[in-house]
């Protein structure tokens, strides 16, 4: 029976959407005033269009040519229906508020008229049209239309087909015995089946001009849900409800557009598809199909069930394609037997409160950066009383804290060798200490003190005897200094060496929560681009580093991403054991 409407019938929008921005935003309130004749002719023919194409999502009106030819070659007086419906829905959506100028021109207003003129096609192939009652039916539609959408404002969901299935089950409940009226078939398309192909042509190529791989995918679930309809015994041709109304307009909506991102929409399509499904499902075992068809209810529940979901967890890293991209690049390097390098800086430290030391932020801003220098450190007690105090303030600092989860994860690489050596442009130390992993610190370490004269490194002097005396080494008698490096200063050749060659010989470098760049860190990764490793930047924030194309960017906590790569690696590592047949015990470290 349900032959008549075709499949994806409703357009989404998003009030706050950005499918709902309008490539012609600005042209509303101009609209509004409108006064040649010219082009409200020309809305008035394509604004009902775009209204058909809104059927199957799309926008444009050529698609709303292929709908209409759609439901002309499954039942013709349908077409005129839903011709009748979107006329009347768009004019009420221009004189009502109901829609801003920007909706309507999309076609909004219009697609739920559409649907119920589509449903009216059997009265009219009946001969017995009905027409006021059609109007009147319109016109509830347009009233139900007006307070869902107000109703389902605050929590910002999408009012979707549901003003026309709700007016068309509300008007069959009580106008007629339960099931029986309104549900009258349009006749036999009038080429047969092959009326019925084309019209899945028009209606696919329709869908193709808002988002091919969505219909694709919309596509492959309608043939699986046939094939499962016919699997558990229902007939697969007598239940279009199911693939073309249910399973294929949810994935179809998900994906093209209620869940941004290429992976988050996919799998939001899938899960939408599947939800629809089941809801199609429960209907028909609760015996509710004889009370009021489904129509489209199935298809909404799971489009407003998926877009809840995902605007609460859609950020999830496990739905960044460049999260698995990495994945491949380490599970690569771990089976190449190739180094994995973390660099690490600025993000790691400012979650803790400690701030970034390369920026210099850390120095008092009333006096000249250039006091902070070893040169001016060496010639001048003034110089060196102001580093040792700015140094002793940062240190307490450090002290106050522990290890973020951030650091914990960065070490938890390190222990099943999934990271081998990290290079911080950090000072804290609080990276460092993990035995399985080699640290560079390029800017040393602030728990330190070295010689000037002859290098070697001492602990930090107790109770600030650097207020009152100069202190001098032990060993030679040279200047001591805090065991930073300033910024602006020349890094110490021995951990810059070490950092190059780490990065020249790395297969990956993990680029982790550097929120701004620095001239080390910066040539770091053109040695690691340039020796052909993979560089994945993880930061919540913008990358501050210039970007090459191949570069990935995954944009979440760096704590969770950590977690997420050494579930994955474990699963990884566990799957290739078992390939090569190796029990855990067994393996050699
Ligand atoms: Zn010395």
């Amino acid at each position: 029976m349900l032959r008549r409407y075709l499949r994806g019938t409703s357009s989404a929008l998003l009030d706050d959407g950005a499918a709902a921005r309008p490539r012609d935003a600005d042209e509303g309130p101009r609209l509004r005033r409108a006064d040649t004749a010219g082009i409200r002719a020309l809305d008035a023919i394509q604004v009902p269009l775009r209204g058909l194409a809104q059927l199957v999502f799309a926008e444009r009106s050529e698609a709303g040519l292929l709908v209409l030819t759609a439901i002309g070659l499954t039942a013709p007086w349908s077409a005129l229906g839903a011709l009748i419906g979107v006329t009347f829905g768009s004019a009420a959506g221009y004189l009502l508020p109901t829609y801003t100028r920007a909706e309507w021109k999309l076609g909004m207003a219009g697609f739920n008229g559409a649907i119920i003129g589509i449903l009216w096609g059997g009265f009219i192939a009946s001969g017995d049209a009905q027409p006021l009652l059609l109007v009147a039916v319109l016109c509830l539609c347009v009233i139900v239309e007006a307070a869902l959408k107000g109703l389902l404002r605050p929590l910002s969901l999408p009012p979707l087909s549901m003003p026309a299935v709700a007016t068309a089950i509300l008007v069959s409940l009580i106008l007629a015995p339960a099931g029986t009226w309104f549900w009258i078939s349009a006749g036999q398309p009038p080429l047969g089946t092959t009326g019925i192909y084309l019209a899945i042509i028009c209606v696919l190529l329709a869908a193709a001009t808002k988002h091919q791989a969505a219909t694709l995918q919309a596509s492959m679930l309608a043939v699986a849900a046939i094939w499962l309809a016919s699997t558990l015994g229902f007939a697969p041709l007598h239940s279009p409800g199911l693939w073309a109304f249910a399973v294929a307009p949810a994935s179809f909506a998900a994906q093209a557009l209620l869940v941004p991102g290429a992976l988050a929409g996919r799998v939001a399509g899938l899960l939408a598809a599947g939800l629809a499904a089941a809801i199609w499902f429960l209907w028909y075992l609760t015996g509710l199909m004889g009370v009021a068809q489904p129509l489209l209810a199935p298809f909404i529940f799971a489009a407003w069930l998926v877009l809840w979901v995902f605007r609460r967890h859609g950020h999830s890293v496990w739905l960044e394609p460049a999260f698995w991209r990495a994945c491949l690049a380490l599970a690569r390097a771990r089976l190449a037997g190739r180094s994995v390098l973390a660099l690490t800086g600025g993000k790691f430290g400012e979650q803790l409160g400690i701030p970034d030391y390369p920026s210099g932020s850390w120095r008092d801003p009333e006096l000249p950066a250039s006091a902070y220098s070893q040169q001016r450190f060496a010639a001048s007690l003034r110089c060196r009383r102001i580093c040792w105090q700015a140094c002793e303030a940062l240190r307490e600092r450090v002290q106050a804290v522990r290890a973020s989860l951030a650091h914990r994860k960065l070490a938890a690489m390190g222990r099943p060798g999934l990271v081998h050596a990290t290079v911080t442009t950090s000072v804290d130390g609080l990276q460092a200490g993990d035995a399985e992993t080699e640290t560079v610190e390029l800017f040393g370490r602030l728990d330190t003190v070295t010689c000037l004269d002859c290098g070697v490194v001492q602990n930090w002097p107790p109770a600030r005897v650097w207020q009152c005396w100069d202190l001098h080494c032990s060993a030679c008698g040279g200047l001591l200094k805090p065991g930073v490096t300033f910024p602006g200063d020349p890094l110490p050749e021995a951990p810059w060496k070490r950092a190059r060659t780490l990065a020249m010989g790395c297969s990956v470098l993990l680029v982790v929560g550097h929120p701004r760049r620095t001239p080390a860190d910066e040539e770091l990764i053109d040695a690691a681009r340039r020796w052909g490793a993979q560089v994945v930047f993880i930061n919540q924030g913008p990358v501050a580093h210039a970007l090459r194309t191949d570069d990935l960017v995954i944009a979440a906590p760096i704590a969770s991403v950590l977690r997420a790569f050494t579930w994955t690696l474990a699963v990884f590592r566990a799957l290739d054991r078992h390939r090569k047949g190796i029990s855990p015990e067994t393996r050699t470290p």
